[in-house]
């Protein structure tokens, strides 16, 4: 039986305003303190799950180890507090309705008219509480998305005004993110847009307990209390969210407002120990105080967006600080990339990751970068469709295999040495149907690949449709390229590496997904390290000219 405490995330007058870490960074604090915490994303759009969407529509989309496809806060909230979500920590309005209109089909409401109140909401509150089956977590902190007042926000509101009032008065909570700007003309932090924000939300029956500002100013005491007299909450209520230089400060900013004391008083749960965030601290003191700098291009299709590569973003934050090195990442958009433009696009740089993708555009750019780095000793790192180019690059250049490509850009193509799973070929469906989420790979003793993991038996995280074409593997190995890395059960491979370059790795899986704050991976540790070494060796080269 569950006795979870329920903690609700809402938002108002903008998005963009940090939920995601606002959740995330409640939740370490909580969790720091010796609770035990689960964090939910409930996403208000029709789609089923975001691994539909153009990355430009809602950016990354996260693969947890189950398989599913996700929105990117559940990255923040695995980074954060370290635990491994589920498909369970991310629920659509589409999957809400696809569940109570098959439900419906079966005819488990015979005779009833089905309706958004109570079936929708019905299945949603059976949402909030799914995640505790087992009894687990002491607090679950549901994120609502998007804001108040969107007509699609409606029936969640609803069923936490209904989950509310069903469950005992100090067993839930709601905190509601909202903006307090400052007006330039009028030299004054402005409160109206909170209040009207929070009259939406009552107008709903919900009542927040907290109100967490952001804001670019410091929150006067003057206009904590009128935030507090007029959205009819305590003065110690309202938690100044300032703008902080990384995403990483929120946690202590939250403490240092108390926001963990506030919460734990209102759910009437013991205070426990002071949060334990030493490490959180050594992380952040290196993360400010870097030893040295490098940079390394991304080369994807959707670098307009950064969100659109998140967890490879955050994985260099993480690798950057184990390192004791700030990683700069300048994004290179791949359909920018010829032949003739490379050495300057790529120029000044100290590695190289080619980024996922899907489809056509921009692979050739990907594929010259991936022959420029490999020709001139650059540290390289391929990650799923990256991996794929680099398998292509090398068949074209160094096996001679002139019109070696993928399926996926050409279906008829006579060498594709990289094709389509033989487990897809029959999959017509779009949503959800690609090899996702965890496998095990075994790593050849002996390789750069055993040497980082140090260990032969991984598990990865995965979401493509096409692989290696084994036929060719004998060509590539006996010219150098060699794979490190196996999936035993399909003898699909995961892991290519090149034996003469000081780093050149491919992975057919998405180790970015699973970098925490405080364990980063170790590809991207190791690829951090030797770019920082080529930094070293050129500069060296440089001093000797
Ligand atoms: N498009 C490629 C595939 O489906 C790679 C996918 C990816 O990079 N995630 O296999």
């Amino acid at each position: 039986m569950s006795s979870a405490k329920y903690i609700f995330v809402t938002g108002g007058v903008t998005s963009s305003l940090g939920k995601g870490i606002i959740s995330a960074s409640l939740g370490k604090l909580l969790q720091s303190r010796g609770y035990s915490v689960t964090i939910q994303k409930l996403d208000p759009y029709l789609n089923i799950d975001p691994g539909t969407l153009n990355p430009y529509e809602h950016g990354e989309c996260y693969v947890t180890d189950d398989g599913a496809e996700t929105d990117l806060d559940l990255g923040h909230y695995e980074r954060f507090l370290d635990i491994t979500t589920s498909q369970l920590n991310n629920v659509t309005t589409g999957r809400i309705y696809h569940t109570v209109i098959t439900k419906e089909r079966e005819g488990a409401f015979l005779g009833k008219t089905v309706q958004v109140v109570p079936h929708i909401t019905d299945e949603i509150k059976r949402n909030f509480q799914l995640l505790d089956e087992n009894g687990q977590y002491d607090i679950i902190i549901t994120e609502i998305g998007g804001c108040v007042g969107d007509i699609e926000s409606l029936p969640f509101l609803e069923a936490v005004r209904q989950f509310r009032w069903e469950m005992p008065p100090n067993d839930t909570l709601v905190i509601h993110l909202t903006l307090v700007p400052f007006l330039k003309a009028a030299g004054e932090l402005k409160t109206k847009p909170t209040q009207h924000s929070v009259k939406m939300l009552s107008e709903a029956g919900i009542q927040p307990d907290i109100l967490v500002c952001r804001s670019e100013h410091p929150l006067t005491p003057d206009i904590r209390k009128k935030v507090a007299l007029f959205c009819n909450v305590n003065v110690n209520s309202v938690i100044e969210s300032i703008d902080a230089d990384s995403i990483y400060d929120v946690p202590l900013l939250m403490k240092k407002e108390k926001l963990d004391e506030r919460v734990l008083a209102k759910l009437k749960l013991p205070q426990k120990n002071e949060p334990d965030l030493e490490s959180w601290k050594i992380f952040l003191g290196k993360l400010k105080n870097p030893t040295r700098e490098i940079t390394v291009g991304v080369v994807g299709k959707y670098v307009e967006l950064p969100d659109a590569y998140k967890s490879i973003a955050e994985a260099f934050v993480h690798a950057g600080v184990e390192n004791e090195c700030k990683v700069k990442v300048k994004w290179i958009h791949s359909e920018h990339i010829t032949e003739e433009n490379i050495g300057s696009a790529l120029a000044g740089l100290d590695g190289v990751l080619v980024a996922p993708g899907f489809g056509k555009r921009g692979i050739e750019g990907k594929i010259t970068a991936i022959k420029y780095v490999r020709e001139n000793n650059i540290p390289f790192f391929g990650i799923c469709l990256g991996m794929q180019c680099a398998v292509i690059e090398f068949g074209r250049n160094v096996l001679g295999i002139k019109d070696a490509t993928s399926s996926e850009i050409d279906k008829d193509s006579p060498n594709p040495v990289i094709d389509m799973m033989e487990s897809q070929k029959k999959v017509t469906q779009k949503g959800g149907t690609m090899r996702l989420g965890a496998y095990t790979c075994e790593i050849a003793k002996g390789t750069k690949a055993y040497t980082i993991y140090g260990k032969t038996k991984i598990s990865e995280r995965h979401r493509h449709r096409y692989e290696f074409n084994n036929k060719y593997l004998d060509k590539y190995t006996k010219s150098g390229m060699i794979a490190s890395g196996i999936n035993p059960d399909g003898n699909l491979v995961e892991i290519i590496e090149l034996k003469d370059h000081p780093f050149f790795i491919g992975v057919q899986f998405h180790p970015e997904l699973k970098s925490r704050a405080l364990r980063p991976h170790p590809l991207f540790v190791k690829f951090v390290k030797a770019s920082i070494e080529y930094s070293i060796k050129k500069n060296e080269l440089k001093l000797t000219q």
